[in-house]
């Protein structure tokens, strides 16, 4: 039997142009998406090596951080999460999650499959997890690593207090993982200050980047802990003493690991560029002004955010409670239908409960935020109306 070329291929490429106001990606800008039309260069010439040093000090700005071991994971964010997992457990290790929504749960499940013992410290429905709650939990368990993530996407909840969990970490010897993909340009995050042990960021969120490389940095401490393990890390491919190798971090000279898409290099080099240029305090405050903006509409408009305190509010995904008797669906399809705009629903726990509004990179304008309120609006009216 020979199986024919698929018809379908023949037909040419269509991509819609979307709004993409959920909780990510976020549109990328020209810049990014004309520097991904570029010509593909080989993963081991030196015009390609250059543009990951580059990449990599860019890093190190967005996280703050001074830490050698900086690089990208190839992969989604989730591959960030494996990679920072995966290094740093060994068999038998305790590791305790901090849950605010899904991503905890996450964590978790990778941990197990690389041997840890995992332990959870849940906070309440809609809430970020207090000093104490934490402070209780590592009492209990005397974990070696603790997950947390600084905004949990899928409830919209911040965790302010990583600095303390820092403090709290050293006291315990544990070792520090901060989820930063939803959070990094929307908030503050002070990498070395803080004694954050491991961080990585989604690169389509607020950088404006596009998916598929994951930016992640390791403390001098974490890596000295990686340098001394008994066993190699479960998984070849996430194994941050060989792609730091690749990426130049340790002075030695670089291997090949894996073959990087050089297309999704130059992407997020100009997404870094252009977030680099504007400046970190300055990309944060707009992202906090447009959604405070945001949250005063949704008061305006009559409707409630679904983080009750102001200061456990996400400015980068927002949670909006979904009004009595309305359709999540349908208002998110009557956006989509006709605007072409992503307004999400929830995830996990606020599945059916919430409507997630993101504002991210070059969606986090004034204008996107007034455009994004108002059809809103009318797509809930009409979803009452019974309008298609
Ligand atoms: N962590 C958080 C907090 C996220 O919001 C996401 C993406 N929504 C991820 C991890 C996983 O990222 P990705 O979808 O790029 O794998």
């Amino acid at each position: 039997m020979e199986v024919p070329p698929p018809l379908v291929l023949k037909r040419p490429l269509y991509v819609p142009s979307k709004t993409l106001m959920g909780p990510g990606p976020s549109n990328c800008s020209h810049r990014v998406l004309e520097a991904m039309s570029n010509p593909v260069l080989g993963h081991m010439h030196p015009e390609c090596l250059q543009i990951m040093d580059e990449v990599k000090e860019g890093i190190k700005y967005i996280f703050q951080t001074l830490n050698d071991a900086t690089m990208c994971i190839s992969g989604a964010g989730h591959s960030g999460m494996e990679a920072a997992l995966c290094n740093l457990i060994e068999d038998g290790d305790v590791v305790l999650m901090g849950i605010t929504g899904v991503w905890g749960h996450r964590a978790g499940d990778m941990a197990r499959r690389y041997g840890a013992v995992v332990h959870y410290v849940e906070a309440s429905f809609g809430r970020a997890l207090s000093h104490e709650e934490i402070t209780f939990a590592f009492e209990a368990h005397r974990p070696k690593v603790f997950f947390i993530a600084q905004g949990d996407s899928s409830t919209g909840i911040i965790q302010q207090n990583i600095r303390e969990l820092g403090e709290l970490c050293r006291k315990y010897d544990c070792f520090l993982i901060v989820d930063t993909v939803a959070s990094l340009g929307g908030t503050e995050f002070l990498m070395d200050e803080w004694k954050v042990d491991v961080a990585y960021t989604g690169s389509q969120k607020s950088l404006g980047g596009p998916a598929g490389l994951t930016p992640i940095s390791f403390s001098k401490r974490a890596l000295t802990r990686i340098r001394k393990r008994k066993s190699k890390p479960k998984v070849y491919y996430f194994d941050i003493l060989l792609i730091g190798q690749y990426w130049g971090c340790y002075g030695t000279p670089r291997i090949y690991h894996h073959t990087i898409s050089s297309t999704l290099l130059y992407g997020l080099r100009e997404a870094l560029a252009h977030f680099c240029a504007v400046g970190l305090k300055a990309v944060v405050r707009r992202h906090q002004e447009c959604s405070k903006r945001l949250q005063l509409g949704i008061e305006e408009l009559g409707l409630e955010m679904f983080v009750s305190r102001e200061d456990e509010r996400l400015p980068t995904v927002n949670t909006i409670k979904v009004p009595f008797g309305v359709d999540w669906k349908k208002v998110a399809e009557y956006a989509m239908r006709k605007y072409s705009v992503e307004i999400s629903g929830g995830l996990g726990p606020t599945v059916e409960h919430v409507f997630r509004i993101g504002l991210m990179g070059e969606n986090a304008t004034v204008e996107r935020v007034d455009m994004v309120l108002s059809i809103l609006n009318e797509a809930i009216q009409s979803s009452k109306l019974g309008i298609k």
